[in-house]
């Protein structure tokens, strides 16, 4: 008799209980024990970089196993990080330009990391609106806000009807979220995806980018890094955001499996940095998506 076992660990778990993969890791080499060394298994995983793939296979106890995987860098994202100096001076160019463009803006999702930048930024955006936009007067209820906001303690039916308005021809142009959203929602225009402050690890980073562009149109991923805080994050995505001399795109998914080179794009459309070396004769026009954070 054959039996099929299936150990399901979802990311809204490790949120909930505020776990890390690795830890979840351990608890499921102790259910392998209770499993015949005989016995064939398939392990599965989204986004994880080489190191802990081969964690993952040490802990399940694997052995001599066939690894299918492929890399998860999307040629259309535009990797891009800037440096913060104040929430006001880094978010004013996009509220300014939402305000210009309204429904037309390019459908962005903002990454805080936690609940309290989550507000400043949404407060940020709902104050400048407010302050700027004279003579608009749409009601502040979701349906008609430009902006909007998106936490694990929001709301549920909040949540639904935000997710909702994200895929659809809506006025929900900027999304400010923290992790929870994506789970479950599938928007493919997004066009730019800022993480403002830096991700816990560079597997979560790429999660986070692999949100723009998922229609293969071009989309940019910004990363906002905050002048006090680098010193206590995760080595590899703190070299990825001090690095000022590699290709983003390059350095980025070298930590995955199978990535070689396949960006065939002009410089200026492949990271910040490549963009510095772009000799393309349509750098700096409006066909570079760097335009829209300038
Ligand atoms: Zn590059
Ligand atoms: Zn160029």
């Amino acid at each position: 008799m054959i039996y099929t076992v299936v150990v399901l660990v979802s990311q809204i778990f490790l949120l909930c209980r505020g776990e890390t993969f690795r830890s979840i890791l351990l608890k499921i080499e102790k259910i392998r024990s209770l499993i015949p060394e005989h016995a064939r298994i398939m392990a599965l995983t989204a986004t994880a970089t080489e190191r802990l793939r081969k964690d993952a296979s040490r802990l399940i106890g694997l052995r001599n196993e066939i690894v299918v995987a492929i890399s998860p860098c999307k040629d259309n994202i535009m990797y891009v990080v800037v440096e913060s100096d104040g929430i006001e001076k880094i978010f004013e160019p996009l509220a300014t330009k939402l305000l210009q463009k309204q429904a037309s803006y390019p459908r962005t999702l903002i990454y805080c990391r936690s609940f309290a930048d989550c507000s400043i930024v949404y407060s940020f955006f709902k104050i400048y609106l407010q302050k700027n936009a004279a003579g608009t007067t749409l009601p502040d209820i979701p349906g008609f806000r430009l902006v909007d906001m998106y936490m694990s303690c929001t709301n549920p039916e909040v949540k639904e009807k935000i997710g909702q308005l994200f895929v659809i021809d809506s006025p929900l142009r900027v999304v400010i979220a923290t992790t929870a959203f994506g789970l479950g929602i599938d928007c493919p225009d997004v066009r730019h995806v800022i993480s403002f402050g830096l991700p816990s690890d560079i597997e979560s980073y790429v999660q986070e980018t692999g949100q723009a562009g998922r229609d293969s149109f071009p989309a940019l991923a910004t990363l906002i890094t905050k002048k006090t805080s680098s010193r206590f994050f995760n080595k590899t995505v703190k070299d990825y955001a001090i690095n000022q001399t590699v290709c983003r795109r390059d350095l980025l998914f070298s930590h995955f499996d199978n990535y070689s080179r396949t960006y065939q794009g002009p410089l200026c459309l492949c990271c910040d940095l490549c963009q510095q070396i772009c000799k393309c004769t349509q750098c700096h026009t409006q066909h570079s998506l760097y335009s829209i954070i300038q």
